[in-house]
């Protein structure tokens, strides 16, 4: 019944479980474990775990079960495994399904720690990993092979907001038999369409948006039922990047309120984009929901037009410009989380991506002036007013 609902209904009444005391509001399971009525009933449980049988909170926990069920129904997913932070769902997405011979090919415009576990940790274990332009299909055709078990890429890039066509790249993946993991962060749950678009494996930072207040860490991986119990949960259940039931909590509210936020939040960043669109402070605004951006037409076709929370603005007059920007901004928070209710602004070539070397700063367009924008939920008014302020500061 609860698949039939649209989306605002699954995610206030999607997943609940109540305990005897029927409470209104879901309860948190802050338990570790769970007590058996008899040693015959410890014995059944240890040998065929049904979906409400718990045995131990790194196994599941009634709290982080609500959550999954939740955001599995939102996204159109057979089933999810909730983790303890965003990089816990990439990294055991991808450790759990890969083996030493085994090649990746992956995008290269990638979250920092994304890029770590690519680059320097599944080397080590001996899987290949080749890295494309994700938005060139003929780089993609040209690097998949018959041992291609794998491809990664982040729907919408961290932070120059390329948007990268998943049926397309999902039909290419799939003539090798690929397993196609994207992470959808930037896309936001509320726009994704990913499964149905051919993702196999969709991964959350839950940190961003789902929880949306800037609390919690958190984590989930969104597939079938026979890949999310078949393999990537008996992976995370022993290694131990489970969700705790806290966490969990604060998330499963998170979702109440998404679909609400995120969507004042992309209006908002349209507008603020539209603002600042031509101005003469910026060399570049990239937003995908302009009709200027390069993939306008995929962001139609795969976004429903919805360009997402997050918009760039390349200031002139490099990194000075910039941090006369940032220093001069009252409202948003200089920070680097993102999706949160408080609009944050982040200088990316001194922080999330300060490690790069300059030339590869350089070739994902991550410019000396470039400052990201996480549009919150501040009045857009207020916000267009602050923005024109700082970028008047700017020019010094
Ligand atoms: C934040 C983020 C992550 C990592 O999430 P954490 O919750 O911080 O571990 C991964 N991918 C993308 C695109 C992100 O923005």
């Amino acid at each position: 019944m609860s698949e039939t609902w649209n989306n605002r209904t699954k995610l206030v009444h999607g997943g609940t479980r109540r305990s005897q005391y029927n409470e209104v509001s879901e309860a948190i399971f802050l338990t570790q474990g769970f007590v058996y009525d008899s040693a015959e009933q410890a014995e059944a449980r240890f040998l065929e775990t049904g979906p409400d049988e718990f045995i131990y909170a790194r196994y599941g926990n009634p709290t982080v079960a609500m959550f999954e069920e939740r955001i599995a129904l939102l996204e159109g997913a057979e089933d999810a495994f909730a983790t303890a932070s965003g990089m816990a769902a990439v990294s055991g997405a991808l450790t759990s399904l890969l083996k030493a011979g085994d090649h990746v090919v992956s995008a290269k415009a990638l979250f920092g720690s994304c890029l770590y576990i690519l680059e320097n940790v599944l080397s080590r274990y001996g899987v290949e990993v080749t890295f494309v332009d994700g938005t060139d299909l003929d780089q993609w055709r040209a690097a998949l092979r018959p041992d291609t078990k794998a491809v990664f890429f982040e729907s919408m890039s961290n932070p120059t907001l390329e948007v990268i066509d998943i049926a397309a790249v999902a039909a290419l993946a799939h003539e090798v038999g690929a397993t196609v993991v994207v992470d959808n962060v930037f896309s936001t749950p509320v726009f994704s369409k990913a499964i149905a678009q051919g993702a196999d494996v969709v991964v959350y930072s839950a940190t961003k948006h789902i929880d949306g207040q800037g609390r919690v860490l958190g984590g989930v991986v969104l597939g079938s039922k026979d890949y999310i119990r078949g393999t990537l949960e008996p992976y995370m259940k022993h290694t131990g990047g489970s969700l705790s039931p806290f966490n969990a909590w604060t998330l499963l509210k998170g979702l109440e309120t998404i679909d609400l936020r995120v969507r004042a939040q992309a209006q908002s960043a349209l507008l603020i984009a539209q603002a600042f669109a031509d101005h003469p402070a910026l060399d570049r605004t990239i937003y995908p929901g302009l009709s200027t951006h390069a993939q306008h037409a995929l962001v139609q076709s795969q976004l429903g037009g919805n360009g997402g929370t997050v918009l760039s603005l390349d200031i002139k007059g490099g990194k000075a410009a910039a941090f006369r920007f940032l220093n001069a901004l009252t409202i948003p928070v200089i920070s680097n989380n993102l999706g949160d209710a408080k609009s944050i602004a982040t200088h990316p070539a001194t922080t999330t991506h300060q490690r790069l070397p300059d030339d590869q700063k350089a070739a994902l367009g991550i410019t000396p002036g470039l400052v990201r924008f996480s549009v919150g939920l501040e009045d857009s008014a207020d916000l267009i007013a602050d923005l024109t302020q700082a970028l008047a500061a700017a020019q010094g």
